[in-house]
This record gives C-alpha cells, sequence and structure tokens, in this order.
C-alpha cells in the first residue's frame, strides 16, 4: 500500500497540492551511490507537489522510515575533497551565529558525515562535538580521533539531554528526512536557551535551480522535500524559533566538482574533465552561489 503524507512543514492536505514534477525513478540505474553525498546527479525523483499553503515542494509519496535508514546506512561514501570544501563553506557562512552565541560549550551536528565540520567547531572553541551518521562507510572514512565523536545511526533525540547544546547543526540533510518539523522540534528542545539552530538547505526558487528546472542537482531521489526562503520561515516560525535570519549561501568546490554537477551531456564532461586535468584547472576554487540557504533560529534565553 502506498501512503500519502501531507505537507510535513505546514500540514496542508496534500490533495490541493499543485503537481511540481511527475516520478522518475528508474531502478535500474539505482546504485549504492544514489544515497551517497555529493555524487553524480540521476535527475530521478520522487513525484513532487508544491504546497499553497508554505510553498514547500515535497514528496507526498515518499519511501518508509525503515527503508530510509537502510538505504543510507549501506551508502557509500566518496567525496572528501567535497566534503572539505563544503565544510570550510558552512564555517565561514556561520560565524555571523556563532557571533550571537553566549557559549561555546557543546555542539551538536545531524548528518555529519566525516566529522570535518566538526572539526572546524573544535577549532572555533566549542569544548564538546558529536556528531550523528547514518553511513558506516562516511564514518569508516573518517580520521580515528573524530570516529569518537560520531554516533552511528539516523538522528534520535533521546539519544541526548535537553537544553544541553549551544548549537546544532543540520547541512544538506533536511531535504533527506522524512519529518523536518520532528528534526527542528527536536533540536528546539535539545538547545540551552540562547542556542541557535543552523540548516543549509537548497532553495528551489534559487534563480539557477529555475533554470535548470529538472536538470538541477536539487532534482534527487534523496530528496523528500525541497524548500523555499518562504517554507523555512515558516518550519522556524511555527516551531517557536527567534531571531531568524535568512541568507544565500556561496559554495566553493574545485572546478571539477562543478562540472561534475553540472547538466553537460557525458560525451562532453569526460573530454572536458580530461582537458581540465591536463592543465591543473580542475583544482581551481570556484565560489557560486548555486542557489541554496543557510538558516538559523535561536531559542529563547
Ligand atoms: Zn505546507
Amino acid at each position: 500500500m502506498i501512503e500519502t503524507r501531507s505537507c510535513p512543514v505546514c500540514h496542508t492536505d496534500s490533495a490541493i497540492a499543485k503537481l511540481f514534477l511527475e516520478k522518475n525513478i528508474d531502478s535500474t540505474k539505482l546504485s549504492e551511490f544514489s544515497f551517497a553525498s555529493r555524487k553524480t546527479p540521476e535527475f530521478m525523483c520522487h513525484r513532487l507537489v508544491r504546497c499553497p499553503a508554505c510553498d514547500l515542494v515535497y514528496a507526498n509519496q515518499p519511501p518508509g522510515e525503515n527503508e530510509l535508514a537502510h538505504a543510507y546506512h549501506v551508502a557509500e561514501y566518496d567525496s572528501s575533497e567535497e566534503a572539505n570544501d563544503a565544510a570550510m563553506a558552512y564555517i565561514r557562512a556561520i560565524r555571523p551565529v556563532l557571533s550571537k552565541l553566549a557559549h561555546r560549550r557543546s555542539a551538536l551536528e545531524i548528518g555529519t558525515g566525516t566529522g570535518i565540520f566538526l572539526e572546524h567547531l573544535s577549532h572555533e572553541g566549542f569544548a564538546g562535538v558529536v556528531g550523528v551518521e547514518p553511513s558506516s562507510a562516511a564514518i569508516a572514512a573518517a580520521p580515528e580521533h573524530r570516529r569518537t565523536w560520531i554516533r552511528e545511526g539516523m538522528f534520535e533525540e533521546s539519544c541526548f539531554a535537553p537544553s544541553s547544546f549551544d548549537l546544532i547543526c543540520c547541512f544538506m540533510t533536511m531535504e533527506h528526512v522524512r519529518d523536518p518539523n520532528v528534526i527542528a522540534q527536536a533540536a528546539l528542545r535539545l538547545l540551552r536557551p540562547g542556542g541557535a539552530f543552523v540548516t543549509v538547505t537548497h532553495d528551489y526558487r534559487g534563480l539557477i535551480n529555475r533554470m535548470l528546472g529538472k536538470l538541477s542537482p536539487i532534482i534527487d531521489i534523496e530528496h523528500l522535500q525541497l524548500f523555499s526562503e518562504r517554507s523555512l520561515r515558516h518550519l522556524f516560525e511555527s516551531v517557536g524559533y527567534a531571531d531568524i535570519m535568512i541568507s544565500p549561501f556561496v559554495n566553493t568546490y574545485s572546478l571539477q566538482y562543478w562540472t561534475r554537477l553540472s547538466p553537460l551531456p557525458a560525451g562532453i564532461k569526460k573530454p572536458l574533465a580530461g582537458l581540465m586535468a591536463k592543465t591543473g584547472l580542475n583544482n581551481v576554487k570556484l565560489g557560486v552561489n548555486v542557489g541554496n540557504l543557510i538558516t538559523a533560529g535561536f531559542k529563547n534565553a
């Protein structure tokens, strides 16, 4: 039986939501890389609809919780350089939030991968850092000292004490979870007064994403919802966050990676990648606003 859900942000019935994209899944193309971070885009997706009330785009018939847990647990990991570049961009973007925090005692990252961002937070003065990550392969790729920071599995609020973190981060993960409200509400309870919950998400209304349409890398089988500024504000406000900040986010990656993400046909991508490798261009880092948003909300002191 296929289970249909209402909007996972505002709970408006999906019967009145407009079709955003038809389902496009070729099961013969699915691989262990389909649920890995920063893979080559496959442009497959669940049936996506857009909520008329809060502007969220979401899969109204998503896979079940157990199916997702399994897919991420066995997902391959193949993105250490890009993960490092992303972590650098996150730490730059989060500085205005860090400057507003009263304390840097402890931080939690939901969807931590190899824990590279925890490393940055530790350098920023956080005494205790902890991450949650479902992919065994990602954790196996983490250096020894970081593995002690990482808890393997899906995020569960009950694993942590209420009011015990000054900062909770969830980067490029809110699209992947079954219920973004559950994460945002749990984060609010786990934060100390004055603490902040920070997300980085795609913006389906971002210029590049609108231009690329079905060929945007955000069209992905892993994405169970896609946010815009309006839907993020709705989520953070309805959960009860204060001083909400939403701003565009610049990602800096190597040219090689941007080429891989691009919608160019494989017949062009391959020779281009070869040419860039020969000339050394592939290692040039380039910062681009590809239509991502960083959002922060604070727990009232
Ligand atoms: Zn909605």
